[in-house]
């Protein structure tokens, strides 16, 4: 099977409400019990889990109901008050009768906002692995603003195993994997493996969200396969179904679809670059000499001699999207100036690049249309 060159020694799993909630919201503890069970066995034979768990809104919404003056932004952020607190005992003792320690980590998008705090998070978590604690991640729900918050726990997901350079990531959710068509209806079927070849799957894929989640299956391709490019292999597979996760990693012949992960790892900062399109302050266009140097296959850094426009405010050390001329997004990177002084020198030969192609990661999709 494909999935033999796949790496377990450091994996994250991401579980979804519905996998560990009742139809009611209530915590499934059968089930968290079994994952539970799946994880140890993993845990004990030396792989380096972190896991991604929702369920904290879904488990406090089966508990209270909050007075009719509570708007819906705060009713979820007492549901997830009450809820991650119940999410975590229900861990917490049950990995405790396997002999792990579980520890909390509450991110919000901030947390990814700057490298300093990255830093931090990617020490702490690497901390708890150092010390044999099981990280268990979850969106700080109660301090998350809308506009700042995760799509879904599957793009936090995403983030969480590129930075802790995890192997694979698997994510667990209420059916088998990706189908080519409504699951369960007569011809579809599902699709096992989806690789950089593979066609636009996203038009097969029907967008029925089904109980507490936020995510889909849409917004579970499009992180998979950007987790994938990013040379970490990715699985979404059904987590009701028992031991689903050590027979994944045990290559067994189980109902999952795997994105195959590409070759070329990126490192370091040019990882974190890769996930900061949320983050962008303002935007450059280039010149078409400008863009022909960037797409090229080695790499250039971008001067201020081939960037015709400045759009935005931006210090320097933020971070700005690359734009031609005709508005395409070619990629984004640090900027070493403030867009006062770089609008200043609009196509000036200065020696310190605006941006250094350390620091910048560029479009895949332009990159192989203007190579073709
Ligand atoms: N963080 C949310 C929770 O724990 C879930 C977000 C999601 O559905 O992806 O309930």
């Amino acid at each position: 099977m494909k999935n033999s060159n796949a790496d377990f020694k450091r994996i994250a799993i991401k579980i979804g409400s519905n996998v560990i909630t009742q139809p009611d919201g209530s915590l499934n503890d059968g089930r968290i019990l079994r994952i539970v069970e799946d994880v140890a066995i993993l845990y004990k034979q030396g792989v380096e889990v972190v896991l991604i768990s929702s369920g904290a809104v879904a488990a406090g919404r089966s508990e209270m109901n909050p007075s009719k003056k509570t708007n819906i932004i705060a009713a979820k952020q007492v549901w997830a008050a009450i809820g991650q607190v119940k999410l975590m005992s229900s861990y917490q003792f049950l990995f405790g009768k396997y002999g792990i320690y579980a520890g909390q980590l509450l991110a919000t998008k901030e947390n990814f906002r700057d490298r300093r705090h990255y830093l931090n998070m990617k020490n702490c978590i690497s901390a708890m692995l150092e010390n044999r604690v099981l990280p268990i991640v979850n969106e700080n729900d109660t301090v998350s603003i809308n506009e700042l918050m995760f799509t879904d726990n599957d793009e936090l997901s995403g983030f969480i195993s590129s930075m802790m350079d995890c192997k694979s990531l698997i994510i667990l959710t209420n059916v088998d994997g990706v189908f080519n068509g409504i699951p369960g209806n007569n011809g579809t079927e599902l699709i096992r493996i989806i690789d950089e070849e593979s066609e636009n799957i996203e038009k097969y894929i029907s967008e029925v969200k089904s109980g507490f989640g936020r995510g889909g299956m849409v917004t579970k391709c499009s992180i998979a396969r950007k987790i994938a490019s990013q040379g970490i292999d990715v699985f979404i597979a059904n987590g009701r179904r028992d031991s689903i996760i050590s027979d994944i990693v045990k290559r067994k012949d189980v109902p999952y679809t795997h994105f195959v992960a590409r070759s070329k790892k990126e490192k370091g900062v040019k990882k974190w670059l890769a996930h900061s399109d949320t983050f962008t302050k303002g935007a450059v266009i280039i010149n078409n000499g400008a863009k022909a140097a960037l797409l090229a296959e080695k790499a250039t850094s971008l001067l201020l001699i081939g960037v015709t426009k400045v759009d935005g405010f931006f210090k320097s050390g933020d971070i700005v999207r690359i734009v031609d001329e005709k508005g395409n997004n070619i990629g984004l990177g640090k900027s070493q100036y403030d867009s006062e002084k770089a609008e200043k020198n609009l196509g000036e030969k200065l020696s310190r690049p605006f941006i250094h192609y350390d620091y910048m990661v560029i479009n895949d999709k332009s990159k192989a249309a203007f190579q073709e």
